[in-house]
C-alpha cells in the first residue's frame, strides 16, 4: 500500500473527515487537506492506521482475504 505524505513532511499521520457525501484525508500534524478518498479507500485507511472512524463503516471488513473487525 502506498504511503500518505503531507507537504509538512508527516508520513502516514492522517485522519479522515467526512464532508457531506465525500471523505477527505487530512494531515494529523498540520491539519492540511491531502486528498479526497473513496469510501473503499477510506475504509482501508481506517483499518490500516486506526484513524478516527468514518460514519457508515462496516463492523467487519475483508481486505485481501484478511478479516478486520472494527474495534
Ligand atoms: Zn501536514
Amino acid at each position: 500500500m502506498s504511503d500518505y505524505t503531507c507537504k509538512c513532511g508527516a508520513v502516514n499521520e492522517v485522519e479522515l473527515q467526512p464532508k457531506g457525501t465525500a471523505t477527505g484525508l487530512y494531515c494529523l500534524k498540520c491539519g492540511k487537506w491531502i486528498k479526497w478518498v473513496t469510501k473503499e479507500e477510506a475504509n482501508r485507511i481506517y483499518f490500516r492506521f486506526n484513524t478516527k472512524p468514518v460514519s457508515e463503516l462496516p463492523n467487519e471488513l475483508i481486505i485481501n482475504g484478511v478479516v478486520y473487525i472494527k474495534k
